[in-house]
């Protein structure tokens, strides 16, 4: 069975839920009756529920930028999977590079949010990618496999169904840099390899793994004619309605 697309649009902090309301109502139109991709909105949590309001009946789903690893407790800031669950968000980004580099989010922690995230039924959306030094070093491949284990470590094949994984080139994130289809391809590759060796062939070949950083409209295109790339999480180009679904009917 061919993998079906999915494109994601991370909103990171940006939008009022005023704001991402109005998104939806000029995006819905732009993509009526598509059907190919699978489209999710990461709006912040504060425009959560009206955005999930807002695409009822649409086909596009809706997903956190990031939750919290227990279910409750004394976690002041944090959110809950089960609050997730309880709004109606199907899915959620695990281990942004912003989360690693700025809330020190590890490969560790990331493993502990993935298995809640399955436990309670969301579609995690997991990122991976190197930064430019680690690039530079040589050192992509051994980086991607590192982060791929790590993230993964004690998920079993028979739950690992639902993980989407994105490559996020950290250089390539808000900079205007894109990976060519040929590079991602390649990181791809490294990424479906580990997790065959991890999960098994049939996981690995189920897999989706996303590109993300600085998709365009105008890059769109070529990104996902590359089989290896099974979809895009779009950062700043997602932020317009008429950007973004330009990118959604590549
Ligand atoms: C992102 O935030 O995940 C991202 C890829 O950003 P951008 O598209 O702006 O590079």
């Amino acid at each position: 069975m061919p993998r079906k697309p999915l494109i994601a649009a991370n909103w990171k902090m940006y939008k009022t839920p005023a704001q991402a309301q109005e998104f939806v109502k000029n995006f819905l139109p732009l993509v009526a009756r598509h059907e190919r991709d699978e489209i999710v909105l990461c709006p912040s949590f504060t425009s959560l529920s009206v955005v999930i309001a807002a695409v009822t009946g649409s086909g596009v789903a809706v997903g956190a930028q990031n939750m919290y690893s227990a279910e409750e407790g004394a976690f002041t800031g944090e959110t809950s999977p089960l609050m997730l669950k309880a709004i109606a968000a199907t899915h959620v980004i695990l281990g942004h590079s912003e989360r690693r580099q700025y809330f020190g989010e590890t490969d560790e922690t990331i493993n502990k949010k993935l298995n809640t995230a399955l436990k309670h039924d969301l579609v995690p959306i997991v990122c991976v990618g190197e930064v430019l030094a680690e690039r530079e070093g040589g050192k992509t491949e051994e980086v991607l496999l590192r982060q791929t284990r790590g993230v993964l470590a004690g998920i079993s094949a028979g739950k690992a169904a639902p993980i989407v994984i994105a490559y996020e080139p950290v250089w390539a994130i808000g900079t205007g840099k894109t990976a060519t289809p040929q590079i991602a391809a390649e990181a791809h590759k490294v990424i479906r390899g580990e997790v065959a060796k991890l999960l098994g062939a049939q996981v690995a070949d189920n897999l989706r793994i996303l590109y993300g950083g600085s998709v365009k409209p105008d890059n769109a295109t070529s990104l996902m004619n590359e089989a290896e790339i099974d979809g895009a999480l779009v950062g700043g180009a997602s932020l317009d309605a008429q950007s973004f679904a330009k990118i959604v009917n590549y």
